[in-house]
């Protein structure tokens, strides 16, 4: 079966699935297919009515199930029954996300999906080997850390990677026994109602998951704000972030993840294979059009490797076609919307008015849907507006060194820390520099994700707090108790 499918008459879920079921709603927000332009659905919007609804019935649906309770290796069972279905359902998923976003259709089937079940399994392992633990004390007393589910997580996602974004989110929160009511982008949220609907499908009580649709104004207001939703988990912009604090902070104050935006340094020395940092950067800044969180966006390469680094990425950078997110050839993404290829057009403008040189790009690409064309900006510097701002598109900037202190000066990014990489051939250095960098991930002579899941991923600065992934993203969905026994 070819994985090409034709956007029009493909059949969408509009509605909000609380309980285990779709409850269709009136459309508000216009969608339009960044692949090719056209309006072709409305977003519904939850309100604060709606919100509460879809968390007393998550709060039901554990009391009910006793999911927090039932012997873990329930929970593990039903998770790993989902991530079957998921792999069983990979060209449906990957179809409903494709038409929304900007993920190509068939590196959601070979990535984003396959990945999203493989870390679902990786979490519900957790469920019946991660517990409480006995401390030392004294031969007179008995110490323990007892950990328990928080009850209902809120958790809310961005429309870049959708299905990996639910996965990273719902995988570790129902592991640890907790029900979930969450909010996809209001741009992208069809995959994630198939996700849920998939859930229930394996055997999951209803009602453990809840998806409701909406902006964050109206729907991830209400929900930050919940009385009941116990833990907060969220991805997506530092802006929206900061924005969630505050509602916390005024309506309640609770336990929150927050993964947010990166600006993030790939540096090169003249001792690093040139040609397999040429790949690594280039693969980074074009994979999914730059619009990822960890986005290799600054580049930061020693001055006499910086002609041969720039020639590579070039060849490269020329080589990319666009192609819409329906054909299974295609391999460059749209950005996201209209606004969002502006937003970028006019960093890009502001760089080169404000001296930096355009070596390619900086335009729209001459085809249908919202493509913007590889670009690499040179001849900026610290103040520059595309090397201070997390740009989100494929916009590389590049920046020249002389020494290791000139590098580390360059790579610290004011607010941001979520990501860096290091390019070179000597093994002190690499140790050396991994320890000054101020980054939640630090990525050597490779960039980019692995299938590692054990390894956390968060940000240092303003690129948010907590971790998603790994082990404390589980321990991050349980809250613990000191209890000390007087024997
Ligand atoms: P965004 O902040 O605009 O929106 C993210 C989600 O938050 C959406 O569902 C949105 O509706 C909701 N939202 C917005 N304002 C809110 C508010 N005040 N209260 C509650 N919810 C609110 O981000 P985006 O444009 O969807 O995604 C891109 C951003 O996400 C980038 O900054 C990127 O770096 C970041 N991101 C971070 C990671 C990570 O792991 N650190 C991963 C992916 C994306």
């Amino acid at each position: 079966m070819t994985l090409s499918f034709d956007p029009d008459s493909l059949i969408l879920p509009v509605g909000h699935f609380i309980g285990g079921q779709l409850l269709p709603a009136q459309g508000v927000l216009p969608m339009h297919r960044p692949s090719d332009e056209k309006a072709y659905a409305d977003c519904p919007v939850a309100n604060v009515d709606l919100v509460d609804q879809a968390v007393q019935t998550a709060k039901a649906a554990l009391k009910t199930s006793n999911w927090g309770g039932v012997r873990p290796r329930e929970r593990l069972n039903v998770l790993h029954r989902w991530a079957d279905l998921i792999e069983q359902e990979a060209v449906t998923l990957a179809r409903l996300e494709a038409i929304s976003s900007t993920r190509p259709v068939g590196q959601l089937v070979s990535g984003d999906i396959a990945v999203s079940a493989e870390q679902i399994r990786f979490f519900a392992e957790f469920a019946d080997k991660e517990g409480s633990d006995l401390v030392p004390t004294d031969d007179a007393s008995l110490g323990m850390i007892m950990t328990e589910p928080y009850g209902v997580v809120g958790a809310i996602t961005p429309w870049n990677f959708p299905i990996n974004m639910a996965a990273w989110k719902l995988g570790p929160a129902l592991a640890a026994g907790n029900a979930v009511v969450l909010k996809p982008s209001e741009m992208t949220p069809f995959s994630t109602l198939y996700l849920a609907e998939l859930a229930v499908r394996a055997g999951m009580p209803a009602g453990l998951i809840n998806i409701v649709l909406g902006d964050g104004m109206t729907t991830g207001n209400a929900m930050t704000g919940h009385p009941d939703i116990a833990k907060v988990s969220f991805t997506g912009s530092t802006r929206a972030g900061s924005a969630i604090m505050e509602n916390i902070a005024r309506t309640g104050i609770k336990p929150m993840t927050l993964e947010l935006g990166g600006k993030s340094p790939q540096v090169v020395f003249a001792d690093a294979d040139i040609g397999k940092a040429a790949a690594a950067v280039t693969a980074s800044i074009i994979s999914n059009a730059g619009q990822a969180c960890v986005a290799g966006s600054r580049l930061i390469v020693e001055k006499s490797a910086a002609a041969e680094l720039i020639d590579a990425i070039l060849v490269k950078m020329a080589a990319v076609t666009p192609g819409p997110t329906w054909d299974a050839e295609s391999r460059y993404s749209p950005i996201i919307s209209d606004r969002q290829r502006w937003r970028i057009d006019d960093i890009v403008k502001a760089s080169v008015a404000a001296g930096a040189q355009c070596l390619t790009g900086g335009h729209f690409m001459d085809s249908e849907g919202y493509f913007y064309a590889p670009t690499l900006l040179t001849a900026v510097n610290q103040n520059s507006p595309a090397v201070i701002e997390e740009i989100f598109g494929p916009v590389l900037t590049l920046q020249t060194f002389e020494d290791e202190e000139e590098a580390m000066m360059l790579a610290d990014h004011p607010s941001y820390g979520l990501a860096a990489g290091l390019f070179t051939g000597d093994l002190s250095r690499a140790i050396r520099l991994t320890r000054r960098l101020q980054a939640g991930t630090i990525w050597v002579n490779r960039y980019g994700r692995s299938r590692d899941h054990i390894l956390p991923t968060g940000g240092y600065k303003q690129s948010g707090i907590g971790k998603d992934l790994g082990r404390e993203a589980f321990q991050a969905n349980r809250k613990s108790k000191s209890v000390l026994i007087s024997l």
